[in-house]
């Protein structure tokens, strides 16, 4: 039998995480990505149930009371968490789980599930950082702001991580993602 697995892709807001998982996923349909609950409102072309559950603070907060959230953390204004339900069933059938978290979630993922593959990305550069979220058009001014100032004590925190991967040519950075994810560990 298959043997469940978390992985965990980290990284500063427009770094490129859900662009290289997008590409991740259509080349490996077998890795189960979880998709995650967020009091955010959703961006023009986010999907409810696909992108996030989108939720109000209220049901967020209940659901934490309830210990529905293997992690949860607060980001630029806006409150992220992992469902524990579907990431553990999936686990327990044999599946490999990729969550998409910031830096405080990750940190609560390696205190429960020390043996998590825990990978960072890293931008080129912080003005590249700043020109892909601009690029990306989806963020006002004030959530940008946000973002930049919380990228670089995110990027101070990148030697935390098991694997650190440089998103600059996109394809060599799925390359790095898929080996570091598919060639076994050597002991
Ligand atoms: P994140 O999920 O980390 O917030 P996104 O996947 O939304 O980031 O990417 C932010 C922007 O950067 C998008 O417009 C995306 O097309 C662009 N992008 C991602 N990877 C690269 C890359 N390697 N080179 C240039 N632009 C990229
Ligand atoms: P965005 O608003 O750009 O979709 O996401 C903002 C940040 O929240 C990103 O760094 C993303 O990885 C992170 N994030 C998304 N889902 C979760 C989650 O379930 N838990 C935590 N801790 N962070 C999350």
């Amino acid at each position: 039998m298959k043997t469940g697995r978390l992985i965990v892709l980290t990284g500063p807001s427009g770094v490129g995480k859900g662009t290289l998982l997008r590409s991740l996923l259509k080349r490996h349909p077998e890795l189960y990505f979880s998709i995650s609950a967020t009091t955010r409102a959703p961006r023009p072309d986010e999907i409810e149930g696909k992108h996030y559950y989108f939720v109000s603070r209220n049901q967020f907060e209940q659901m934490v009371e309830a210990g529905e959230l293997l992690e949860w953390a607060e980001f630029a204004g806006n409150c992220y968490g992992t469902l524990r339900r579907q990431v553990e069933e999936q686990i327990q059938q044999g599946q490999w789980v990729i969550l998409e978290i910031e830096l405080e979630g990750a940190r609560q993922i390696r205190q429960n599930f020390p043996s998590a593959l825990q990978i960072f990305i890293l931008p080129p550069s912080v003005s590249e950082l700043e020109n892909r979220i601009r690029g990306r058009g989806q963020d006002s001014e004030v959530a940008i702001a946000r973002r930049l100032n919380h990228a670089q004590a995110e990027i101070a925190a990148a030697s935390e991580f098991d694997i650190q991967i440089i998103n600059d040519d996109l394809e060599k950075a799925l390359n790095r993602i898929e080996a570091a994810i598919f060639t076994p560990a050597s002991c």
